[in-house]
């Protein structure tokens, strides 16, 4: 990977700002390669995962690529547009402007949960920027990770775009590598080590992790509207999204109706999970543990565990898949109150007043996403103005990140910077400040040795 990073850097120099031309050309092949390999690319993730529901990799994994590409083409000549920036009256007619560059090699760690599109949407942002990339995906989706080595090689060349494969100790390394910018997607923990390593080289870092994401429901919002955009935000990739809502603040009035409606609706959504199609198996053996664990923990501790499925428990051990259960009666110290969970398990925690939800989140860590139910526009924009949070849909569930026109990322331990659209543009690329001096000027005021002209000028600037 060494000499991969030394041929890239070498390409780059050699060709260090690409035109507008060259950049739609190599997106396009992207897109191309992307849209010829559907069926592959589904069957592929879906091996990886021991069941992934077509439906979702073509969403989340292809579509979501391809609407994204088409943005980028669409605004990439406004993005790069030299910028003219005013100048103070003192220093006219000079010209001042901000000028983006392609930084060079960006390095990219991305996760298995959505192993293809985190792998191939920062590379999008990347490429339009003007850079060359190297990207280390998941060990734990290894199918996906050669497909997608094999795929990207068949349309650059390896000084343009490499995929470097292997487990922690190569990513480990790999985060070592004295890059231009890295864009880290994976976990919270996992990103504090990249952050470290990065800060050697003193490599800037885009920071994609995780956390716990809430759902607050007003009082009064509908419950049926309201289960149904949370469960099919939370069952997608079963909970395996970063920005999956992670537990819900519900009434306290209003619990068992909402327990109610999100067992009802659930149930509609998957009349059953083990032979359906629609819903995606846990990524490992390792991850099915720790989410059984999650529930034996709270069950112990003395939280109330709602099986949606009862007639499924025993059914999906060997498959991996493992039906959604709700959890009330819930306390801090739960483990699923403590850990991001990732998986179909949802707690719900009931509150009485406004100010007592949002306390509970603003308590905790700043979270990747942030959902709010009501048609309250007081409550609504007490939500938006005051809650930190890395983004938010309002009314809905992931909503936010399908939009092409908004910065995806995080805040505090769910994140550092954005991408997706001109924020990741932006993110590759340097905003150099260029001022330009004019043939006519007051430079030689500020020339040494010092006498009366700089006290008038600095009369006139103080
Ligand atoms: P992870 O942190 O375990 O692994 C992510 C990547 O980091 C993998 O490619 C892995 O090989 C690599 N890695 C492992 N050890 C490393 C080390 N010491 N140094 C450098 N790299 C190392 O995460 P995961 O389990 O693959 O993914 C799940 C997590 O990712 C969840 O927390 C989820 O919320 C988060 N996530 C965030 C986003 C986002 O956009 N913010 C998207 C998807 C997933």
């Amino acid at each position: 990977m060494h000499d991969i990073l030394q041929s890239q850097r070498q390409a780059f120099r050699a060709n260090p700002n690409p035109p507008l031309a060259v950049r739609l050309n190599t997106l396009d092949r992207l897109s191309r390669m992307i849209a010829d390999n559907v069926d592959l690319i589904c069957k592929t993730i879906s091996e990886d995962f021991g069941h992934r529901s077509g439906v979702e990799t073509r969403l989340a994994d292809v579509a979501a690529l391809i609407s994204e590409i088409k943005h980028t083409r669409a605004h990439l000549k406004k993005w790069m547009a030299v910028e003219r920036r005013p100048v103070a009256l003192q220093f006219k007619p000079a010209h001042n402007e901000v000028r983006y560059q392609p930084k060079g090699v960006v390095g990219i760690i991305s996760p298995w949960n959505y192993p293809f599109q985190l792998a191939i949407s920062p590379l999008i942002a990347a490429l339009a920027a003007g850079n060359r990339a190297m990207i280390k995906p998941s060990e734990l989706t290894p199918r996906t990770s050669e497909l997608t080595k094999t795929l990207l090689g068949r349309i650059f060349d390896e000084d343009e775009v490499a995929v470097i494969t292997g487990g922690p100790e190569v990513a480990q390394e790999f985060s070592m590598l004295d890059f231009d910018h890295l864009l880290f997607t994976g976990s919270t923990s996992v990103g504090r080590l990249v952050m470290q390593a990065a800060a050697k080289n003193l490599t800037p870092v885009t920071l994609e992790l995780g956390g716990k994401s809430p759902v607050i429901i007003d009082y009064d919002y509908p419950l049926k509207t309201a289960a149904e955009r949370i469960l099919s935000g939370k069952l997608l990739n079963a909970g395996q999204t970063c920005i999956a809502p992670d537990y819900i603040l519900a009434p306290r009035a209003a619990l068992d109706d909402t327990v109610r409606e999100l067992t009802r609706v659930c149930r509609r959504f998957y009349p059953e999970i083990h032979d359906n199609d629609d819903y995606t198996a846990i990524i490992s053996e390792r991850h099915f543990e720790r989410l059984s664990a999650l529930v034996d923990d709270a069950r112990e501790k003395g939280a109330e565990v709602i099986e949606i499925y009862p007639e499924e428990a025993e059914k999906n051990v060997n498959t991996r898949k493992m039906p959604p259960k709700l959890v009330t009666n819930v306390k801090p110290d739960m483990r699923i109150m403590q850990e991001e969970i990732f998986g179909p398990l949802l707690p719900l925690v009931p509150y009485d007043t406004l100010d007592n939800a949002m306390d509970f989140v603003a308590d905790r860590p700043h979270p990747l996403a942030l959902y709010v139910f009501s048609d309250n526009k007081m409550v609504v924009e007490r939500v938006s103005n005051e809650l930190l949070a890395g983004g938010m849909s309002v009314n809905d569930t992931l909503m936010h990140i399908t939009q092409n026109d908004l910065p995806f990322g995080g805040i505090g331990e769910s994140g550092i910077g954005a991408y997706h659209g001109r924020a990741g543009f932006l993110a590759f690329s340097h905003a150099k400040s260029i001022f330009r001096q004019s043939k006519i000027n007051g430079r030689a005021m500020l020339f040494p040795p010092y006498g009366k002209s700089i006290e008038r000028i600095l009369g006139f600037l103080s």
